[in-house]
Formats: C-alpha cells, sequence, structure tokens
C-alpha cells in the first residue's frame, strides 16, 4: 500500500496544482529559456501564455480534504551515504511528504522517514500514484544525487561563548572578498544528509522529540538551491559557473531550507522539520 497523508484538517490550500500542469509548466519555461527571443521580446508565446492561465485558474481546493499520496523525495543507501545513520538490518532511508502546507508544520510540507532493507523491498510500481493535488513547491524533478562528504561546524550562536566570541573576532570584517565563517566556512547550504541547521531566519530553537522530549538531530535537509548566492564557495568544482543551483525544482517558503529532524533515542518517534 502506498502511504497517504490522511491529514486533512492541517492542509492548507496554498499555491494548489496538479502534477500534469506542473509538468507542462516547466517544459513551457525550459523550452521558452532556451530559444531566441520572440520577434517583440515576449518570454512566451500567447498559446504558452494562455495554458499557464488555465493551469492557474484551476479550482482544486477541495482536494485537499482527502488523504494525499505521499511524494518521493529522497532515496538514500548507506553504502553511498558516509552519514548515513538508520536502524540495525536497514540500508535505505526514504524521505518521503505530503506536498501541500501543513498548517501544524509551520507551513511547509510534513515529511515521513522510512529506514527500510532494500533486499526485502517487495515488487516495485512501475510509478507511484500520482497525487490529485500538490504545492507547486513541492514536486522535486527527479534526479540522481551524487554525495561529496563535506567537514561541517557548528551554528555560531550554538557555540561554547569563549569560542563564538573568538569567532566573532575573527570573523568581523567588513571585508567582502574573504571567507566568513557562516556563509562559507561552517553550514553547507542546500541538499544533505547530516550536519547542521543554519538558524538564521528565527535564531536557534529547540527541537525536542514529541515522544521523549529528547534532543533530536538533523538528518536530512531540502534545500530551495544547492548552492547560494554570493561567493558561491559551496558550488560543486565540476559544475558549471553559470548553472542554476535550483535543480531539483523544489522552494521552501521564500527560498528557505526545510531541517528534518530525528530523535537520537529511536527511529520510531516521528521525525520533525524547521524551516529556516
Ligand atoms: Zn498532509
Ligand atoms: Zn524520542
Amino acid at each position: 500500500m502506498w502511504p497517504v497523508c490522511d491529514d486533512a484538517g492541517a492542509h492548507e490550500p496554498w499555491n494548489l496544482t496538479i502534477p500534469a500542469a506542473l509538468h507542462r509548466r516547466r517544459e513551457i519555461l525550459a523550452t521558452a529559456g532556451a530559444r531566441e527571443s520572440l520577434p517583440g521580446g515576449d518570454f512566451l508565446t500567447a498559446q504558452e501564455r494562455a495554458e499557464l492561465d488555465a493551469a492557474d485558474a484551476l479550482d482544486l481546493d477541495d482536494l485537499v480534504d482527502d488523504p494525499i499520496p505521499l511524494v518521493p523525495v529522497a532515496q538514500l543507501y548507506r553504502q553511498d551515504i558516509p552519514d548515513y545513520a538508520g536502524p540495525d538490518g536497514t540500508d535505505l532511508l526514504q524521505v518521503l511528504w505530503c506536498p501541500v502546507d501543513h498548517s501544524d508544520r509551520h507551513y511547509s510540507p510534513r515529511v515521513f522517514l522510512y529506514w527500510r532493507d532494500s533486499s526485502a523491498v517487495g515488487p516495485l510500481l512501475e510509478a507511484p500514484p500520482e497525487p490529485p493535488v500538490i504545492s507547486d513547491m513541492y514536486l522535486p524533478v527527479p534526479c540522481a544525487v551524487h554525495p561529496e562528504q563535506v567537514r561541517e561546524y557548528q551554528y555560531a550562536d550554538l557555540l561554547p561563548e569563549d569560542l563564538r566570541e573568538r569567532l566573532h573576532a575573527w570573523d568581523d570584517d567588513e571585508d567582502e572578498s574573504r571567507p566568513h565563517y557562516q556563509s562559507d566556512l561552517s553550514l553547507a547550504p542546500g541538499w544533505k544528509v547530516g550536519g547542521y541547521a543554519n538558524w538564521s531566519l528565527t535564531d536557534p530553537y529547540p527541537m525536542d522529540c514529541a515522544v521523549c522530549g529528547t534532543a533530536m538531530t538533523l538528518v536530512f535537509t531540502v534545500g530551495s538551491g544547492d548552492w547560494n548566492g554570493m561567493h558561491c564557495s559551496w558550488r560543486p568544482s565540476e559544475e558549471d559557473p553559470t548553472a542554476s543551483p535550483d535543480t531539483v525544482g523544489v522552494q521552501i517558503g521564500r527560498g528557505y531550507a526545510l531541517y528534518i529532524f530525528r530523535c537520537p533515542e529511536s527511529f520510531e518517534h516521528p521525525p520533525a522539520t524547521a524551516m529556516q
């Protein structure tokens, strides 16, 4: 049975679309971006614009009242992921989410984690069931991952005070050409396993397990892009410098990240998320 989210009471009707319309929108925008500009300088043809307007006009609000099949977000094998953590006997972490805003999740998707033994997974579906409705920000473009292990350091405000002060003195510099602790040296932006959260939106707050109260650890991060603007210091060296950092097509809030935490006491305890 494919998992569904039946928490309809928490579903919010923001940015709704249907998967087919989002696929078509991506196709139209990719085509438009790749061609010579049109006569008159328009980005889209009249027909393309009409197609997008028709999709925008769909009334989908009632569909969030039904159970929504979860959307696959990431599939991570122990053999590929140096920081993989999971119950004994598992070698696969599957991250899925309910692809609409949840009022009880700070208006972000509700995340589900499944640890599996890949050798015990039965017959595979040709394609996962398509949700009847999604937020246009929460349907990842399928892609392969090429994990690269990097050393991260804790968010500065969560370091011991003496270290924080020394860091602040070292970092207190208007010089934009030199690397900075937070943006360049400590916390990799974008999609990642493990590491630390960048709490720069709200400042840090406790992430404690809802079941046992234990402080949770970061297990997976969903990014709105894979590296950031200013110095692009986290762009993989093999990446074309003109390439977009947004290969996955997911947006969290206004370009934020969704940090997914797990309980270190038990993999059975539910995950929690923070949007930063
Ligand atoms: Zn849901
Ligand atoms: Zn717990």
